[in-house]
Parts: structure tokens; C-alpha cells; sequence
């Protein structure tokens, strides 16, 4: 089956306008792993070993006529701001959670547009010019608080994955990408692709675009009223002390510390986040979080997509000795 549709550059620039924060963006591969069968996102090249490319609006276009799938980034880091914010649910409450939420923005005068997906749904709302990450990741923790909707963390239940997922990046860093609406969706265990579109509109392009730019913007001003005096809620994960990742890990020689091997990006909860190095010697976990790292008991460490300790210790070049031979 055919997902393709016409696209012209005009709906591009639209899109852009609306979704684009910074020229950096990924791409869903159109061949599935050949072990998960998941389609990944990976930043695409011009060339093996070169540099990532840029967005371009020929590449939004045909994203938009299903040609290829793009991901995009929540944060410019240059200003630490952003022009949206997205609510991503996937579990079996996604829609019940999605539409309270949607009800609590409607109440403070923010419209917000829910866009299918398989299980769940993405909520996405616009700023009139971008807001502060931290601050739009403030309000809707707030939100989320009165509500009772559980706020995914590592390892722990169900919850909304809130974008941009940090308050701010350094000029090296991307955040955590979201897959860009209005596109076609590569799924693990099916062989073709499929289109989710916004709830609010008939199912083409124009509608859609059309539902989108009549969607109210939030005015900084009026976000910045709603949490005035506000930080992280009580218990939020972003309540927790930030880990300060220059601090130096003294061991002994010999002795393998996987944190003398892995930058760590943040504390969630009882763990240390980094980039899993078995995932990332095959291009993975671009995100930068699949290893969780015990924080009282650092020897400890787990990959969420499955590597073993042997693998991560390969891709260190600090295999496992073998004792039998020792
Ligand atoms: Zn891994």
C-alpha cells in the first residue's frame, strides 16, 4: 500500500514554521534491524563518517509525502527554548490521561491539538514565540501533579513522556527527539507504514495544516503567570539533584568502573543516566539514556534495550576475563 501524497514546499515551510526548532533532525530507517525488526532513528549523513546533514524544507516535504519519516528536537540550544510542547502517552490509559490533560489546558486557555498514534496518542501545543524549556516543562509537570497523571521515568510505570525532555542542552547536546507529525509511521512488526493525523481534522494535508494554524498559541507572558513562584513539583524526577558529570570517580587500577566509561547526563531517581557504549557502537541510543547506573552501588548498571554486561564490557574494549583461563 501506498502511503504517498502530495506535498509542496508551501505545506514544508508551513511545517517548519511550526515544528522546527533547530536544522538538526533524524531520520527512521526504512529497513528494519535486521534482530528487533524495530525501524531506528539515526541522524543522517551525507557520507559514511561525515557530518550529520541539515534540515532542509525538501526534506520536510518529503516527509510530509511519506517519501522518508523524520524525528525532530524540542530545544534550540543556542537560546534553550522552544516552540512546542508534546505529551507522548502509550500505554493502555494513554487516551483517558491525554484527554484530562487536554481538558486542564483548555481550562487555563491553551488549545492543544492530539495526534493519533498506535496505542496512545501525542498532545501538542504552540507558543506564540519559544518559551524557556525549563518553563514549559515546569507548567505541565504542575499539570500533570493535579491531575494524578504519572510522569514516566526510568524504570518505573506507565506515564507521559513530556518534550523537550530537558531544560536545557549544551551547544554539544540534542535532547531527546519526537517523531515529527503529519508523516508516515514504520512500525516494528509490521511490513508497511501507516499515517497518524490529528483527531481535530479530516484526514489530508491541508485540513490538517489548517487545524494546526487555528490552534491558539500560548503567550510566554501568560505561561510565565501559571507558574510564577512555581518549580518542580514535589517528587517530579527533575526534582533531584543534578549530577555534576566532571566530578572525578577515583578508582583503583585495575578495577573496572563503568563510570570511568560513560558521560552521565542526569539523575533519575535512584539511578545515573548515560549513553548505553554496546548501543552506541551500533549507532544506538542516540537519546543518551538506555544505561541506568545504580547511584548507591555503582558497579551495578542496566541496559533498557537488553545489552548484556559482556557487550557493554566489549564495546569498552574492557571485556569480561575470562577466570576459567585467569
Ligand atoms: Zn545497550
Amino acid at each position: 500500500m501506498d502511503h504517498r501524497l502530495v506535498a509542496t514546499l508551501d505545506m514544508a515551510r508551513g511545517f517548519s514554521e511550526l515544528f522546527v526548532n533547530r536544522r538538526a533532525y533524524t531520520i527512521q530507517s526504512l529497513r528494519p534491524h535486521p534482530e528487533s525488526g524495530r525501524h531506528y532513528y539515526y541522524r543522517p549523513k551525507a557520507r559514511e563518517g561525515g557530518e550529520p546533514v541539515e534540515l532542509t524544507l525538501d526534506t520536510v516535504r518529503r516527509h510530509l509525502a511519506g517519501e522518508l519519516t523524520i524525528g525532530i528536537y524540542a530545544i534550540n540550544p543556542s537560546t534553550q527554548r522552544s516552540k512546542w510542547m508534546a505529551i507522548d502517552a502509550d500505554y493502555k490509559q494513554a487516551l483517558e490521561d491525554l484527554i484530562k490533560v487536554q481538558r486542564q489546558l483548555q481550562d487555563d486557555g491553551i488549545d492543544a491539538g492530539l495526534e493519533k498514534s498506535r496505542r496512545g496518542g501525542h498532545l501538542w501545543f504552540f507558543f506564540e514565540t519559544p518559551v524557556l524549556a525549563r518553563d514549559a516543562r515546569i507548567y505541565i509537570h504542575h499539570v500533570a501533579s493535579t491531575l494524578n497523571v504519572h510522569v514516566k521515568g526510568r524504570g518505573l510505570a506507565d506515564g507521559i513522556e513530556i518534550f523537550p525532555k530537558q531544560d536545557q542542552l549544551r551547544p554539544e547536546e540534542f535532547g531527546n527527539a519526537i517523531r515529527a507529525p503529519l508523516g508516515v509511521h514504520w512500525g516494528a512488526r509490521e511490513s508497511r507504514g501507516w499515517r497518524d493525523w490529528y483527531y481535530g481534522a479530516d484526514y489530508n494535508l491541508d485540513d490538517q495544516f489548517a487545524y494546526l494554524r487555528g490552534l491558539n498559541r500560548v503567550q510566554e507572558k501568560h505561561l510565565q503567570r501559571m507558574i510564577a513562584g512555581k518549580t518542580f513539583p514535589e517528587g517530579s524526577e527533575d526534582c533531584v539533584r543534578r549530577v555534576d558529570p566532571s566530578e572525578p570517580i577515583v578508582s583503583r587500577p585495575g578495577d573496572f568502573r563503568i563510570l570511568d566509561y560513560v558521560e552521565v547526563r542526569r539523575q533519575v531517581g535512584r539511578n545515573w543516566v548515560a549513553r548505553c557504549p554496546s548501543c552506541a557502537a551500533q549507532g544506538h541510543d542516540r537519546s543518551g539514556d538506555n544505561l541506568a547506573i545504580l547511584v548507591e552501588e555503582p558497579r551495578k548498571y542496566i541496559c533498557w534495550a537488553g545489552c548484556t554486561a559482556p557487550m557493554i564490557r566489549a564495546a569498552l574494549g574492557r571485556p569480561i576475563p575470562d577466570r576459567r583461563s585467569a
